[in-house]
């Protein structure tokens, strides 16, 4: 095989995709089709292709086989995809074309999730959410079905004895490592999440813990008593003002088109395209105000920044492929400005007071998204363990319900599944960060975001895309692994230190 052509279609390939991507969620082009681009570049998924990059990956060490790692699981990941590729688009344009009947009018199925996340009313969030539910389990439980299940056979096929074995192999993570690690941090949080999370409920909602159901917390997440501070107007501006405070100039920069235009079909969630690395970056955003369009803003924007700041002379395989919780963890570092006190005051001019409670919210709100992700890791782990797939809705709903402590129902347990366990990429980036974070701070104080040489210290870090994993960028910094610890104190001082007045 000669690698610089594979690696250059490669790259060619995967920047197809997110053009792709970019153009359809950005409102500029109707339909989605990767189908053609996959056609095109068939040659890249050929089974061979896995069996030479692990062979290289075997042979080599240092460098040469973690290049050969990245390319073996980009090579494997594709080759999976490739074979479900139809069944993705007729699945894409089936939840497209669904729709929902409420109190009257038809909706289309997606939509129906925005006015869940909107509906006041305790009865009439059910109500919508069991309509959802139906939908889910008659009309695309069965696609979802074929999907996992040709999936787990060709994990099979290629000689491993699960799905969850062989990502575990192409990730070269040890699943139940983290999934103990994430018990543990679910039982040191589960007095506290109960008090305060069952508090915020009853507060905003009116319904007490036992009552209450995996939508309730779309409404509460919408906290539409926040809309004041988060006006849609101000957003891109205080996120451009933020990194100046760090010396970062993305208008200068040149290189990440920030797309704000109003299109009809743009995705109301803000997204990152990453076309070339990092000549092309796009960073999308149609904002409706609310504390979730910051949030997401800061988050993709960190996305943005990671790989519009990743040096263009690095291999291919350190700027598009590698450990994903990095990327995800310098998300969640811009993420986290949403939980900074001086952060709110200095730039949406809050007060000291309101800056707390919001604070206290945002963290609560955080804490609820860990616990659901390590019960996602838990369950997928037993979606994925090598067993037959039915019976798993049982197992789906018991799982996620005893960690949020919300009822959650049977009928998403294939749709709410990421590809290739994802869920543990932002468990550890979710703890990557939270010792960034400690490190931040100690260098360079809780004002951080005010400091010139954080920016330089970030940039730095960008500078290297993914060629390093989540876990040696920690140990550069002279901590001696991922440790969940941090993420427990993080996630809990802030809690703990809010006085209910
Ligand atoms: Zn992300």
């Amino acid at each position: 095989m000669n690698i610089k052509k594979y690696e250059t279609d490669a790259e060619a390939f995967l920047s197809e995709v997110e053009k792709e991507y970019y153009l359809h969620f950005s409102g500029q082009k109707d339909s989605l089709s990767l189908s053609g681009i996959f056609d095109r570049y068939k040659y890249l998924f050929d089974r061979n292709n896995i069996l030479y990059f692990k062979d290289l990956a075997g042979k080599n060490s240092g460098e040469g086989r973690k290049k050969f790692s990245y390319l073996l699981k980009f090579c494997t990941e594709c080759y999976l995809e490739r074979e479900v590729k139809d069944l993705v688009d007729g699945m894409a344009a089936e939840e497209a074309e669904a729709r929902v009947n409420i109190e009257g009018k038809i909706v289309p199925f997606r939509y129906s999730e925005v006015l869940l996340a909107n509906e006041e009313d305790k009865t009439k969030r059910d109500i919508i959410e069991e309509k959802r539910n139906k939908i889910i389990d008659k009309h695309f439980n069965k696609n979802l079905y074929t999907y996992w299940d040709t999936l787990h056979g060709q994990a099979k096929d290629l000689g491993f004895s699960s799905y969850s074995d062989l990502f575990s192999y192409l990730k070269e993570e040890d699943f139940f490592e983290l999934d103990a690690g994430m018990d543990r941090l679910l039982s040191e949080t589960q007095l506290l999440y109960e008090k305060h999370f069952g508090g915020l409920l009853e507060r905003e909602l009116g319904i007490k813990l036992e009552r209450s159901k995996r939508s309730d917390f779309a409404f509460i997440k919408r906290a539409k008593k926040y809309d004041r501070f988060f006006a849609k107007d101000s957003l891109t501006a205080i996120f451009k003002d933020t990194l100046l405070g760090m010396g970062i100039d993305i208008q200068k920069q040149g290189n990440i088109n920030l797309d704000v235009e109003e299109r009809e079909n743009k995705s109301p969630r803000a997204f990152c395209s990453t076309v070339r690395v990092p000549q092309e970056i796009y960073l999308v955003v149609m904002p409706i105000g609310g504390q979730d369009d910051y949030e997401a803003m800061l988050h993709e924007g960190g996305h943005a920044l990671h790989f519009g700041n990743t040096k263009a002379d690095l291999d291919f395989e350190y700027r598009y492929l590698g450990d994903n919780a990095v990327t995800e963890g310098y998300a969640f570092c811009l993420e986290q400005l949403m939980q900074n006190r001086q952060w709110l005051i200095d730039f949406l001019r809050i007060t000291d007071a309101e800056a707390k409670e919001f604070v206290y919210f945002s963290n609560i709100v955080k804490l609820w998204f860990v616990r659901r992700y390590a019960g996602k890791l838990k369950y997928e782990l037993m979606l994925h363990g090598g067993e037959p797939i039915s019976s798993k809705g049982k197992v789906y709903k018991d799982i996620l319900s005893s960690v949020n402590l919300m009822e959650y129902s049977e009928e998403s347990y294939l749709k709410d599944v990421d590809e290739g366990f994802y869920c543990t990429n932002y468990i550890r980036a979710w703890i990557f960060q939270s010792q960034l974070k400690e490190y931040m701070h100690r260098k360079f104080g809780y004002e951080w975001y005010r400091k010139k040489k954080t920016g330089d210290f970030l940039r730095e870090l960008w500078s290297y895309g993914q060629k390093y994993s989540s876990s040696e960028v920690l140990s550069q910094l002279d901590f001696k692994k991922l440790d969940p610890g941090y993420l427990v104190d993080s996630l809990t001082e802030e809690i703990k230190n809010y006085k209910n007045s």
